[in-house]
């Protein structure tokens, strides 16, 4: 069995952007001749391969663009060992339907307690679900910024990252800001907010956040808008890695005792 190629089909599908169509159309023709396919159903699966081809692409694009870090997934990550954190909670954010609603999700807790990695596979879920992320950590962010206004660009930055359904700000609260930095993070909190999501990580209670915003009224306003339609996220333990390096020696001992 054979199918003739028609004289004008690759070029069509060049011209109307089809690739996949391209790659694949002889291939699902022989395969529906043989099995005598009715041609709706070959269109329609042909034109299934076009469109998963497509997502996937616009996936892997949206993940490229976010800036990860590192890659983390929930599957990865340990719930029994951070018990504070509350599995579904975190499965239902995870649905992206957060982002869509303009909500926040705030993660407190101290150090190695997997705040990042929660943030990240959050917003690699929203990645499958075709949002636009940024991460960024909050000094990354405040320089920028700061930089920004100096070359009198200010706005501009702030138009680039209010065009992302959800920002990523990691570890507030890690590094003070000067008077200059606190205001443009504000500045850009109170830009997005209720129009755009933010994912926050910070080591610091909100009681304290008057520390990375130098001055109480404006850390008010901050956790006022950020912690208005949040999901708040405690994790608690001692640090992942720790616990991790100590169960790891316990394991080989109990392997070897010597
Ligand atoms: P934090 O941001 O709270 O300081 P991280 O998310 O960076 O902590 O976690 C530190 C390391 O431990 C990372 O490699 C992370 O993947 C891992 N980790 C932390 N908690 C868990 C967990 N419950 N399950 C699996 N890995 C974890
Ligand atoms: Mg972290």
């Amino acid at each position: 069995m054979r199918v003739d190629e028609p004289p004008h089909l690759l070029s069509d599908l060049r011209t109307v952007k089809l690739p996949t169509v391209a790659a694949h159309w002889e291939r699902l023709a022989l395969e529906a001749q043989r099995k005598r396919q009715p041609h709706a159903d070959y269109l329609s699966e042909l034109m299934g391969l076009e469109v998963a081809k497509r997502r996937e692409n616009r996936i892997r694009r949206l993940t490229q663009e976010a800036r990860f870090p590192v890659l983390k997934t929930l599957d990865a990550f340990d719930f029994e060992a951070q018990k504070a954190v509350d599995r579904d909670a975190v499965l239902e954010l995870a649905r992206g339907d957060f982002v869509r609603e303009q909500h926040n999700v705030v993660l407190v807790g101290g150090v190695g307690t997997g705040k990042t990695h929660l943030a990240i596979a959050l917003g690699l879920a929203c990645c499958q679900h075709e949002l636009r992320v940024r991460f960024t950590t909050a000094a990354e962010m405040t320089n920028q910024l700061v930089e920004a206004k100096a070359e009198g660009k200010l706005s501009r930055k702030l138009e680039h990252f209010a065009r992302y359904d959800l920002v990523l700000l990691d570890e507030l609260g890690y590094v003070p800001f000067d008077r200059e930095g606190a205001n443009l993070l504000f500045g850009f909190v109170t830009r997005v907010y209720e129009r755009r999501s933010l994912v926050v990580t910070t080591n610091l209670p909100f009681a304290r956040w008057s520390e990375v915003f130098l001055d109480a009224t404006a850390a008010a306003a901050v956790i006022d808008r950020v912690v208005h339609h949040a999901t708040i996220l405690k994790t608690d333990g001692e640090s992942y890695r720790l616990r991790d390096a100590r169960q790891g020696r316990r394991k080989r001992k109990e392997v070897d005792p010597t």
